[in-house]
């Protein structure tokens, strides 16, 4: 068991593009470990490997169906449009609404830089589309329609 720290979005890191997994290797398996033991103690559903300070494109998510690894992940096709009220683990405490695809189709390769294809719906879709996102460095807040207001989290 091993955690990370989760970087802050005033982190320059979590605002740069991450470049492709190449060799799916020892070390990738430990990051992958560490960011399901560091996305479990934190209680999120998705964690993207910039937000522990590795400029790789991996993300993780876990959306209570069992825990998903997506590596050098790629989305081909979006359909529909769901509204949602989203936060991220680098923004403690600040919600949003936003509008993600309804419905992501998503290529991926596993552990193995086996691919894989998947189709999400609903907090999968959201989680996906938001995860993929920090792997260009785009952070929710800076396509959120409104923020939630202190009052609308009590
Ligand atoms: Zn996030």
């Amino acid at each position: 068991m091993a955690t990370r720290t989760i970087l802050t979005d005033k982190d320059p890191i979590l605002h740069k593009i991450c470049k492709p997994v190449e060799k799916f290797d020892e070390r990738l398996w430990q990051l992958l470990d560490d960011m399901a033991d560091t996305l479990k103690k934190a209680d999120g559903v998705g964690l993207a490997a910039p937000q522990v300070g590795v400029l790789r494109r991996v993300f993780i998510m876990d959306v209570g169906d069992g825990l998903r690894e997506c590596i050098n992940p790629t989305i081909l096709e979006e359909r529909g449009v769901q509204e949602c009220t989203e936060g991220c683990l680098s923004s403690p405490g600040e919600y949003g609404t936003i509008k993600r695809p309804a419905t992501v189709k998503l290529q991926a390769q596993n552990r193995h830089g086996k691919f894989f294809i998947v189709t999400l719906d609903g907090l999968a879709a959201q989680c996906a589309s938001h995860e993929n996102d920090h792997l260009d460095g785009i952070l929710f807040k800076s396509k959120v329609e409104r923020m939630l207001t202190p009052d609308e989290l009590r």
